[in-house]
Parts: structure tokens; sequence; C-alpha cells
């Protein structure tokens, strides 16, 4: 599905220099490298605070910690997502309220939103899933008219760029309250292990989200408040300063991989190729198709492994269906944009070193083996 090894060959001089550099200064924690990385991702991104941290789930939970939410509040969130994003909301003892999403961004569903807001309703956590941004100018309004924080996941959409009505452009993830990404190898900016950051304009909840993240300590050794531990370490700092000088490039190899993708399956009847909303750029972390009800899945996705084709379910198993949330406020059929989803989405290989022989092989074998696959 992605390829870390070959895109590593092709900036191996910079990376190694760069992890050279930590190993010889020996500034492994908190070091230089963390402070420039820092930086260079403000500027980047145009947004005044970056905040670095473990992963991208530890972002979102510092986040919501961050909001001094109280037991009980509600967080509204959709149900066709990667868990992270309600875990932390249920493990800090807030209470997940999730909504439907749109079927062609796969991206929460404004009306399903203002549906679920209640006087309990504290947040909300738009998902910007696959690369593209959520309705994010519909949820700011919706958020200001009833006074909800707003938390970006994006951490699936970074470089990806919204334009609202006015003219103006936003980076995905700098729009709400607080935006949270992750820096997971195979995400757009990836790194060698684990990382995270947390993005806001807002210098009071960055003190807040730094305190947290360092134990919940401002002046060493007194703690304000309880706390975690969650840091990006300096050598993934080292990858990530070289990467995001190339991370231009990685999303335009991306896009031209998907554009690849939707001319060869414009006219497969059995493929819906992903629909681009008209004010988001997509930046294509996952190339997500959904196909027609009459495809067996499951064969087309083994018959394309055997042509050594990968290619994974993202996401199987809507949350309001998942073993550890099931809960009496939901039931089977009350989300049937996402449930219907999770029976019909394939997502195929996407990364930034698909070039067009192996993009020929994929379709070629997709379209024909398709045939052999309805139901
Ligand atoms: C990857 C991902 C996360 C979690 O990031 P980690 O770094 O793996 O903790 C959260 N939300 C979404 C949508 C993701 O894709």
């Amino acid at each position: 599905m992605v390829d870390v090894k070959s895109q590593y060959d092709r900036i191996k001089s910079e990376v190694d220099a760069g992890i050279q550099e930590v190993i010889e200064t020996a500034f492994f924690v908190k070091g230089p490298k963390v402070t420039e990385f820092q930086k260079d991702l403000e500027r980047f991104l145009g947004v005044k605070h970056v905040i670095p941290v473990g992963n991208g789930t530890d972002a979102l939970q510092i986040s919501l910690m961050s909001l001094g939410l109280k037991r009980g509040d509600e967080v509204i969130t959709p149900t066709f997502t990667f868990i992270a994003t309600a875990e932390v909301v249920a493990l800090l003892g807030l209470t997940p309220v999730v909504v439907d999403v749109d079927p062609d961004t796969f991206c929460m569903s404004l009306e399903s939103v203002e549906k679920a807001i209640t006087p309990k309703t504290k947040a909300i956590v738009p998902v910007h899933l696959f690369g593209q941004n959520a309705e994010m100018e519909g949820i700011l309004e919706l958020a200001a008219k009833h006074h909800l924080y707003l938390v970006e996941d994006a951490c699936q959409s970074i470089n990806s760029e919204y334009t609202f009505s006015d003219g103006r452009v936003c980076m995905s993830g700098c729009m709400g309250n607080m935006g949270c990404t992750s820096f997971f190898p195979s995400k757009n900016l990836g790194c060698y292990g684990d990382g995270g950051a947390i993005f806001t304009n807002d210098d009071n909840l960055a003190a807040e989200a730094r305190c947290i993240a360092n134990h919940g300590m401002v002046v060493r050794y007194h703690h304000d408040k309880i706390g975690v531990n969650s840091r990006l370490d300096s050598i993934q700092a080292a990858v990530l300063c070289v990467k995001l000088k190339y991370l231009n490039d990685y999303t335009k190899r991306r896009q031209a991989a998907a554009d690849f993708y939707n001319k060869a399956f414009a006219n497969c009847s059995w493929i819906k190729t992903p629909v681009c909303g008209s004010k988001s750029t997509h930046v294509f972390h996952q190339y997500t198709i959904c196909l027609d009800e009459s495809v067996d899945r499951d064969l087309l996705s083994k018959k394309l492994d055997e042509k050594g084709i990968p290619s994974m379910v993202y996401y199987p198993i809507p949350l309001h269906l998942q073993k550890a949330y099931l809960d009496e406020r939901y039931k089977r059929g009350d989300f049937p944009v996402s449930e219907k989803l999770s029976q019909t989405v394939l997502s195929l290989p996407m990364h930034t070193e698909l070039d067009n022989e192996q993009l020929a092989y994929i379709t070629d074998n997709v379209c024909h083996l398709i045939e052999e696959c309805r139901k």
C-alpha cells in the first residue's frame, strides 16, 4: 500500500546526515532539532503554534484535555473513521456522539452534526478523512452559533487546503481552535517511528497543551495539573525536517497517481472514484473507491492479492457497531451512509513512488478482475 523504502532512497544522504547530527550532539529529547522542525512547520502551515507530541492519538487527547471539558460533556465525531478519534473522547470520560458522513466526501455531514447538537455538546471533532477537508465553513458556523470548540483531526490531511466563500485559503488543521496530525510512517508526512503534532492560533490553548504534554508542568517539578508524557523525539524531528521540504512534491505525486486512477476507472460502471468537494483540495492519504453493491469486494481483493496488488478496507466497521463502543443510543441502520461505505469501499495502493507502469498494472487488473467478481 505504501513504499517508504524507495522514498527514503531518494533522500537518504540528507536523512542520514540529520539523524547522525542528533546522535553526535546527543540531544535525543527536546533538542534543537525538535524546535527547528516546530518552527519549520509553523512557517509551512502559517499557524502560530505547533506543539510536537508523541503521536496523533496523543495530539487528539491532549487537545481535548486542553479545553477543560467535564465528565459527560458531549463531543461530536463521525462514525466512519479511524478509532482514535472516539477513543480519546471515551478515555477522558467524555461522551462520544457519532454522526453520519457525506456519501461523496466521506467526511461528517453538516446536517447530521446540526441534528446531534444538544445542550451538553461542548466540541465537534471533524475528521478530514483520506485527505480532504470536511465541510469546514458550515461546521465553523455551527460551532460559533452554539459556542462549541472545534478540534480538527487532520491526521490524514496535512497540506490539504480549504477555500472559504470569501476567498480565504486555510491549511487543513488550522481552521478550528486546535488541529491534530500524525507523523506515523505511512501518513502523508511520515517519520520513521511515531510522532504527532497539535496546531493552534490560540496562545492560551497552546500554553495549556504544552503544559499537559509535559506532565502538567511549566516550572520544573511544579505540577499545575494532571498531564501526560508525550513528545516527539529528536531523531524523528530530524527525519521530518528533511521530509517537510519535499511535502509539496509528495502531495503532487499522490495527486498525479489519483489522476491516473480516476482516468483509468472513468469508464468502469462498477467503480465510483473519489469525489472532491468544491472547497477543499485532496491530498490522497488514501485513494478509496466505492464498489457497486453487485461486486464481491472480498473476492476482488483476493484476486488482486494473487496478482501482487495490495488493497485494504478503511474502515470495515463504523464506530457505533464496534464491540467496545456499542451503546444503547445507537443501533444498526442509524447511520446508513457510513454503514454502506463500510461494506463497499476499497483503498488501492497510494504513495509517492507509484510510477505509470505500476499504476497501469494495477488499473488494468482492477478493471479486468472486477468483471469476474460480480455477485
Ligand atoms: C493515524 C490516525 C490517527 C492516529 O494517529 P497515530 O499517530 O497513529 O496515533 C488518528 N486519526 C486518524 C484519522 C488517523 O488516520
